[in-house]
């Protein structure tokens, strides 16, 4: 694999299709989250003039790729995807290493990778516009679509591999250039995905990397004027920040920030599945997934038995370095994360009935690492900060309601609304559930978690601003729409009312 992605080396920016050190004297040191001893990077902390250095290599290769036939751009894409599958198994690896879930999950983070390049490989071949009917006589009228220049994505480090890429694919395959600012946490996986659509032969400079820090990298390319459009994902401070930025300068932005999934319980569930999908949803990756489950909602009369299904499964979860293939939850992606489950574990104890984990982890196998215990606190209260804030790690509220209406009002108390669940086999109430969750994806009788290549992502209220990721529609948010007029009748157009 990968040249520039080498565990224990200093990150380099990606300009004009070289691999370029940083300038930048200050640097931070990415350690394993499962064994602080394995030090697997040294990010520098680029200069905002080095972030304008790599908006102008997008921008002298815009013109090039715009000309470049779309089938030709998704051709890359094709051969990038290929690249991936037959180097999944080293990407893998290193993903676990500098973002510490396990290996299963990584591998199956970069199989879904491969699957979103396959797909936008196609979307060059499917690169068009409409014909319409004009009300003008003898005008033949059309829509065509447009790359809009250079764009900024700015990635989060939980999906190091896929959001990089259900990024970087539609972009690329609708004729933009791009500059990538990926999270200091897992710069260097970005490298390694990167170097692949190098490899591919992806022009130079049609997609740059820039390491360092958000407010300083990240911020030179949101402010360049060069920049037409940002897609970022993040948190909800970020993207608020970064959704003002934008609108001052008139920019087009997508901000995909966070979640506080909930997974409804009925009682006419089979909660054998439910519970399978509640420990899933919960605790895998570390709950570090935005679409995580972190609230089940049930009814009742039958929480005491779920809640103990759900515990007695967790129960036996190994927790642990995530290369070891028999663990099932890897640590808490840094010592910042790990402070903020701890705090949100102690909040717990005021607001709910610890059932299950409640501490950081101690002894020999764990005193390198950032781990924490699967979590479960029993009778929170809605509108307790446990069950409205996103914690983003391993700790899972159990709010208990009346029925299936207040089911629905407390799934929709929150300001997020990403995923849902509903686990019930009433008819009438499955697609009651799925008119009234104010969710951007919603499961009925399967977990909060997941997304295919092909299938539109992204969330409603404070989880989505712009258009959604992946699926037909992500090219949409890269593509200016031009309606054009093609009058052959030979004369002067006549003022008409419509
Ligand atoms: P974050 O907001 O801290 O950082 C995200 C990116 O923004 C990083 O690259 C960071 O360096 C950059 N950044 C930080 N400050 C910046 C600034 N002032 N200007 C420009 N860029 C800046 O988020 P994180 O901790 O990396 O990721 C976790 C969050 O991401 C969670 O809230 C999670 O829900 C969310 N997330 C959402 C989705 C989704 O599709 N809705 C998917 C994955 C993760």
């Amino acid at each position: 694999m990968a040249t520039a992605a080498v565990p224990g080396q200093t990150c380099r920016n990606f300009i004009n299709g070289e691999w370029v050190p940083s300038r930048s004297p200050r640097s931070v040191e990415r350690r394993n989250p499962a064994d602080r001893d394995e030090l697997v990077a040294v990010v520098p902390l680029s200069s905002a003039e080095e972030a304008r250095d790599a908006v102008a290599a997008a921008r002298a290769a815009f013109p090039f790729w715009r000309d470049t036939p779309a089938p030709a751009r998704g051709r890359i894409l094709a051969r990038t995807a290929q690249l991936m599958e037959q180097q999944k198994d080293k990407l893998a690896r290193l993903l676990t290493r500098e973002e510490g879930k396990t290996l299963k999950d990584s591998l199956g983070e970069v199989i879904k990778s491969v699957r979103i390049l396959e797909y936008m490989a196609g979307e060059g071949t499917r690169f068009g516009g409409d014909t319409l009917p004009s009300d003008l006589p003898k005008n033949f009228v059309y829509t065509i679509k447009q790359p809009i220049g250079v764009v900024g994505a700015i990635t989060p480090w939980n999906f190091p591999v896929s959001i990089p890429v259900w990024k970087i694919a539609p972009a690329i395959v609708a004729g933009n250039t791009v500059v990538l600012k990926p999270s200091t946490f897992t710069s260097l996986t970005a490298a390694a995905v990167l170097e692949l659509f190098a490899q591919a032969g992806l022009p130079a400079g049609v997609v740059n990397m820039i390491v360092g820090s958000g407010r300083e990298a990240g911020g030179a390319i949101i402010e360049h004027p060069d920049v037409r459009a940002i897609s970022f994902t993040g948190s909800n401070t970020v993207g608020a920040g970064i959704y003002s930025a934008g609108a001052e300068r008139m920019k087009k932005c997508q901000c995909e920030m966070g979640g506080k999934n909930p997974l409804v319980v009925l009682r006419d569930a089979d909660l054998d599945l439910a519970a399978d999908a509640t420990l899933f949803g919960a605790f895998a990756s570390t709950g570090q997934r935005c679409t995580a489950t972190s609230r089940v909602i049930i009814e009742e009369e039958i929480a005491d038995r779920f809640v103990e299904m759900v515990a007695s499964r967790a129960r036996s979860w190994k927790i642990g370095n995530g290369l070891d293939s028999s663990v099932d939850m890897g640590p808490a992606v840094n010592e910042q994360q790990l402070e903020t489950d701890l705090r949100y574990i102690e909040l717990g104890k005021q607001h709910g009935r610890l059932v299950l984990g409640g501490a950081r982890l101690a002894g020999p196998d764990y005193d390198r690492g950032n781990f924490v215990s699967p979590t479960i606190f029993d009778r929170v209260a809605p509108d307790s900060p446990l069950a409205q804030d996103e914690i983003f790690g391993p700790v899972l509220s159990v709010v208990r309601v009346r029925d299936f209406d207040e089911a629905v009002e407390v799934a929709n108390s929150v300001r997020y609304g990403l995923s849902s669940s509903l686990y019930s086999n009433d008819a009438a109430r499955i697609f009651a559930f799925i008119d009234r969750i104010e969710t951007g994806i919603t499961h009925i009788n399967s977990p909060t978690v997941g997304g295919e290549a092909h299938l539109p992502f992204g969330g409603m209220k404070a989880t989505g601003v712009g258009l959604r990721e992946m699926g037909h529609v992500a090219v949409d948010f890269y593509t200016e729409v031009k309606t054009v007029y093609i009058d052959y009748t030979g004369g002067r157009r006549e003022s008409r009312a419509y």
